[in-house]
């Protein structure tokens, strides 16, 4: 069972992830718990070139490419072989997060980035997809943009808009497979929730 958490930057991904790790851990239930960009040595590497806030000229494309790079590595290395052995892979961010911040926030377009992200990873999609659901203005509130952050955290207000706005379009698109979590409650709330979806994705 493969089980991805998106969402905007802010919305308690990394918390909730860590948590839902423990519930899995006392329960001996067989898991990974992973993240993207990165989760391998090349992924970590690349995820260093994509928020290096040196590589300010990079372009989009490049971005985009990177990220699939990562995912298709992420996929080869770690996640197909879980996958295979029969482990639950908890993966914070996956292809929807390519979706929603460069196919809409940098506008390379959904179709463009859908296909190369196809390409590097065969097929491979997310059984349960958790989605972290907070308004902008209540993200830029948790974290506020840092002036010395990050390449990524150095994009402004309007990037972060899109993105949602991306999110919101993307998840209308799947929604056999997307859950929305309200993630403006609680850490204990929302990781409530998590647990409520993950555990009847367990029972199907
Ligand atoms: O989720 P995490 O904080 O690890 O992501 C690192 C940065 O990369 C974040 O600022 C996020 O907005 C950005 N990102 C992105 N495009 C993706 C995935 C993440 O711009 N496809």
């Amino acid at each position: 069972i493969f089980i991805s958490l998106e969402g905007p930057d802010g919305s308690g991904k990394s918390t909730t992830i860590k948590l839902i790790a423990d519930y899995l851990k006392e329960r001996n239930l067989d898991f990974i718990c992973t993240r993207e960009p990165g989760g391998t040595q090349i992924g970590e590497r690349i995820r260093d070139i994509i928020l290096d806030s040196s590589n300010k000229n990079m372009a989009f494309e490049t971005e985009a490419l990177l990220y699939a790079a990562s995912r298709g590595q992420h996929v080869h290395e770690k996640i197909l072989p879980a996958l295979k052995k029969g482990q639950i892979v908890l993966c914070e961010r996956f292809i929807l997060s390519s979706l929603a911040y460069q196919g809409i926030g940098r506008g390379l377009g959904i179709e463009e980035v859908r296909i190369i992200n196809d390409f590097a990873i065969k097929g491979i999609r997310p059984d349960l997809t958790l989605f972290f659901h907070v308004d902008p203005a209540t993200t830029l509130e948790r974290k506020t943009l840092k002036k010395g952050g990050d390449r990524l955290e150095q994009e402004g207000t309007d990037f972060h808009r899109k993105v949602y706005q991306g999110y919101m379009e993307l998840i209308k698109m799947y929604p056999k497979s997307v859950q929305i979590i309200d993630a403006t409650k609680s850490i204990e709330e929302v990781f409530a929730q998590s647990i409520y979806y993950i555990e009847k994705i367990f029972e199907r």
